[in-house]
């Protein structure tokens, strides 16, 4: 069935736009393991890719094997009456299904785990349950330390899956009130990237949250994190055969906050994935930091050293 086309009655066709979209898809994670293999092909990093696509493909399994908590009413209220979100991470009480969520990520990928992450994953399985929620803190507020980063891709996807599951049980309504552009309306985390959407909200601009898979609009040729439109510039490189101009991603890059977030334009893949994407694109990272420019929003499947 087509997908209809709302007009607002008074300028012809233009599209009433969805300003945000809550993460319904079930097979999202399911569609994002896919395209961490499908990147993996011929990339000089398959081996993490791969390594990636496994977790992915646990966070599949660990998604429908709960129910979302209930959400307070208050948070609900002062969502829809102040803008604020409602599962801000930093102050949201997380329930123990995170956790769950995590053990069982855990468990599915031991099971096809090479030998050198059976050692880590046994270290992760043994953590109490303090040591966890500390992670947990560390990964939300950006504060993971070195000694986190083997565990971060485990932490962060099950938060991905507590906080997108959550996410998925709003409605817009609930969320659309707020006007803080720069984070998501559902959780207040900063976005791992935008991306060009196709068919409907053609070639429109969504920040994508990195925890709770939430997107919402955002004009483009505008800074996602200073919200300038001055200075805005695109760096590239040149990927699987195509001129840097044409690449699938590029870094926005920001001169008056000396910022910058990538971009993908999913009319040059379909299947791009944002956070899958962004993993396979780690050189892009290195050639715009060379240029003094600092990412903006985290992956939290990844921890960026502190080099
Ligand atoms: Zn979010
Ligand atoms: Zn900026």
């Amino acid at each position: 069935m087509p997908t209809p086309i709302i007009t607002d009655g008074s300028i012809g066709r233009v599209p009433q736009l969805p300003r945000v979209a809550l993460p319904t898809n079930v097979h999202r994670y399911a569609e994002r393991a896919s395209r961490f293999e499908s990147l993996a092909n011929g990339h000089p990093m398959a081996d993490y890719l791969r390594a990636m696509a496994q977790i992915a493909r646990a966070q599949d399994a660990a998604l429908p094997a709960r129910a979302a908590a209930p959400i307070a009413a208050a948070l609900l209220e002062s969502s829809r009456q102040y803008g604020m979100p409602p599962l801000s991470a930093q102050s949201h009480e997380r329930g123990a299904e995170w956790r769950a969520d995590l053990r069982d990520i855990v468990a599915a990928v031991r099971r096809s785990a090479a030998d050198g992450m059976q050692h880590t994953l046994a270290r992760l399985g043994a953590l109490a349950d303090d040591a966890l929620e500390a992670l947990a803190e560390r990964l939300i507020a950006g504060t993971t330390l070195d000694a986190d980063a083997a565990f971060v891709p485990f932490i962060g996807a099950a938060l991905q899956v507590y906080f997108s599951r959550l996410a998925a049980a709003l409605i817009v309504a609930d969320v659309e009130r707020c006007d803080v552009a720069t984070v998501c309306p559902v959780c207040a985390t900063r976005p791992v990237a935008s991306v060009l959407r196709i068919g409907p909200q053609n070639s429109l601009r969504y920040l994508h949250c990195a925890l709770c898979e939430t997107e919402w609009n955002m004009v483009r040729v505008m800074c996602s994190s200073c919200e300038t439109d001055k200075g805005i510039a695109y760096l590239s490189v040149e990927q699987e055969g195509r001129s840097a101009a044409e690449a699938l991603a590029k870094a926005e890059t920001c001169s008056e906050c000396k910022s910058y977030l990538k971009i993908f334009n999913q009319d040059k893949d379909a299947f791009v994935d944002p956070v899958a994407d962004d993993l396979a694109t780690l050189a892009l990272d290195v050639l715009v930091d060379e240029q003094g420019f600092a990412r903006s929003g985290p992956n939290l499947l990844f921890h960026p050293g502190s080099g």
